[in-house]
């Protein structure tokens, strides 16, 4: 920092430069958003002045809050200001000296270069402020926090470069000013009926009016309304277009694509609030990361923002939910604490579930090609309800989709009751296997038998499934069944593609000597708990079982790759009594069946996904088997 004049000079971050050089090129053609961004942030500062007010006796609402435009044409300025919240100097190094927040760097990371997708990218790591220098090559900003005693506001100037500066000024009234330079060549936002239908187009219905000044009839300018100033939410549904829904969830969301689903509803009776949800169409950046602040749902009490309670009114599995909820019946000054055990609350939280599923399945009926895309985004998100809301438990399963031995490769398309319809006579679990990646869950040996079969296997492969399943026990009634756990025993079940002449073969062959057995497992010491014939296998030799209740071994190697304490268990190794290899080892002694049980064992482990301790003695005791 340096100062000369009382004008302080600071240095953006490192990654602030990058960023905004990036945002201008790959934003350019949508170049326009920078209005919306500069006027959503404004109505924020207004929103966020009337709460203020209610609570702090300092801080007074004037009543008319509002958001002007101002164009100067000869100097080439467009002016936004509102009278609203303002900001600090902390407040405006803290919030518009850096736009580097935390994941910036991993943002970065994923850039590819190519304008468009980046353009997607940089949209959902929210722009706002910053997409300013888009059209402008100097902005000030001249802000004054409300309730601060003196009349002394902040001037804040920066070309978007590696620099801004800062001034004390003299600010009479409270709210901020942000003042654009335009670029030469971006002069037609001077122009009112250019502004008038961006306004029109992206701010018709945020909550304030917005005002221009327009040459009144004696030629004097006047202040008139250029939006309707009325709450989207508020308004009868029927009243409303498309359109203007979209409109609003990108002024509340800051998304540049469309919302994918919306559902706005009112209820009145005991209690009075309306919800307006939307879903997005994609996931922001951080959806993944278990963050603890979550935003995307605004409170409002009677059209007074209040906060955003995503932590409050949306269960961390919604959390791709945008909206808004407004409650007559909550009191104006509800605290975060108050909203946490409130009976009230508690009926909007449910009924903010119910209607955020309810809008999950209808899209979901809407078919395939309008759910696939949702699945894709938020599925994994979703998946993790079955375990967080049990009471919920009956209105997610049916929303979860999967890929299958009889889906579409690895397309999520199968629903737990497309599957039960499906069941062959005498089938009475749904069967699943769950692995790293799609490829080890669909090739796994484990699936060998139900191939055979024609039992349809569901191939799990996200990384929440493992956990998900270890809730997950039964579908209306029907149990959910790991093929690679516990002891498999189809029977009969299944088309009878089995003959009765192969049944009788499987039946003679089932088991191998329990002698043979015990001397495996005395091969292969303690690196699994036992060893047995198996009714899984056809065409493998060996696979790796675990009990009913343990880890899945992919799972195991994740957290114990993560450095988490992982709860030791054995798998069982299972032989296919049927398979040559295993049939020679009755016929093989010491080195060599030592040297071939723990090949046995080791492919089992291989085709899990597994990377074997010591590669090179497996080829060398492979190589040795080969020559024989
Ligand atoms: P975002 O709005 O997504 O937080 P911005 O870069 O647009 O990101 O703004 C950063 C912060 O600067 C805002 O969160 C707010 O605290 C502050 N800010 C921006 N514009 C205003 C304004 N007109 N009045 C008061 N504070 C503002």
């Amino acid at each position: 920092m340096s100062k000369q004049n009382n004008v302080e000079t600071h240095t953006f971050q490192a990654e602030t430069k990058q960023i905004l050089h990036l945002m201008i090129h790959s934003l350019y053609s949508n170049k326009e958003i920078f209005l919306r961004e500069l006027i959503s942030n404004a109505s924020d500062a207004l929103d966020r002045l009337r709460f203020a007010a209610i609570a702090d006796d300092s801080i007074q609402d004037e009543g008319d809050l509002c958001i002007e435009l101002e164009l100067d044409e000869e100097k080439g300025l467009l002016t936004v200001r509102d009278n609203g919240i303002g900001m600090d100097r902390d407040d405006v190094i803290e919030n518009i000296g850096t736009i580097a927040r935390s994941g910036t760097r991993a943002f970065l990371d994923q850039l590819t270069g190519d304008a468009k997708a980046d353009a997607h990218l940089i949209g959902q790591f929210g722009v706002g402020f910053y997409s300013s220098f888009i059209v402008a090559d100097m902005v000030t900003v001249i802000t004054r926090k409300a309730g601060d005693e003196v009349s002394q506001g902040v001037r804040w100037v920066s070309d978007g470069g590696g620099e801004y500066s800062l001034e004390a000024v003299e600010k009479e009234t409270h709210g901020t000013e942000v003042i654009l330079h335009l670029k030469a060549d971006e002069k037609e936002f001077l122009s009112p009926w250019a502004l008038r239908s961006l306004v029109g187009r992206y701010s018709d219905h945020i909550g304030f009016p917005i005002r221009m000044q327009e040459t009144g009839e004696d030629d004097e300018p006047e202040w008139k309304d250029i939006n309707k100033a009325s709450a989207l939410w508020t308004l009868p549904k029927g009243e409303i277009a498309d359109e203007e829904y979209q409109s609003f969830y990108k002024y509340l969301t800051h998304d540049m694509d469309d919302a994918l689903a919306w559902a706005h509803n009112k209820v009145e009776g005991s209690q009075t609030y309306t919800t307006l949800l939307y879903l997005p169409s994609t996931a922001p950046m951080d959806l993944m990361l278990q963050r603890d602040e979550r935003t995307g749902l605004r409170l409002y009490v009677n059209r007074v923002f209040i906060m955003d309670a995503a932590q409050n009114l949306l269960p961390h599995y919604l959390r791709f939910m945008r909206g808004v909820v407004d409650s007559a019946d909550l009191p104006l000054n509800v605290s975060r604490e108050l909203l946490q055990e409130n009976e009230l609350s508690g009926k909007i939280r449910a009924a903010v579930i119910r209607r955020s599923l309810d809008l999950i399945g209808k899209l979901a009926k809407d078919g395939d090609e309008k759910y696939e895309p949702f699945w894709a985004q938020f599925g994994a998100v979703l998946k993790e309800g079955i375990v967080e809301d049990f009471g919920n438990r009956e209105r997610i399963a049916p929303l979860l989709r999967f890929a299958s031995t009889k889906g579409n490769g690895a397309k999520h398309v199968v629903d737990l009751a497309g599957y039960v319809e499906r069941m062959p006579e005498g089938q009475d679990a749904i069967y699943y296997i769950t692995a790293e990646n799609h490829s080890a869950a669909a090739h796994s040996p484990h699936l060998e038998v139900f191939r055979k079969k024609g039992i349809e296997v569901l191939l799990l492969s996200d990384r929440v499934d493992e956990w998900m399943m270890a809730y997950f026990n039964e579908f209306e009634g029907t149990p959910l069944k790991s093929v690679a756990k516990g002891d498999i025993d189809l029977g009969k079940v299944g088309e009878s593609e089995v003959g009765d002449e192969d049944k009788a073969e499987t039946e003679e062959t089932k088991t191998l000597e329990k002698d043979l057995l015990e001397k495996i497992q005395a091969a292969l010491g303690d690196r699994v708990a036992e060893v047995r014939s198996s009714r899984r296998l056809t065409d493998s030799a060996s696979c790796l079982v675990l009990g009913e209740q343990e880890m899945a071994l992919h799972l195991q190697r994740m957290l114990e790759q993560a450095g988490q304490d992982v709860p030791e268990s054995k798998p069982i190794l299972e032989l296919n009594p049927g398979h040559p290899l295993v049939t020679k080892l009755g016929s093989e002694e010491g080195g060599r069946f030592d040297d071939l049980a723990l090949v046995l064992y080791e492919q089992a482990l291989l085709s899990e996904g597994a990377v074997l301790e010591d590669p090179a003695d497996f080829v060398r005791r492979v190589n040795q088997l080969l020559v024989g």
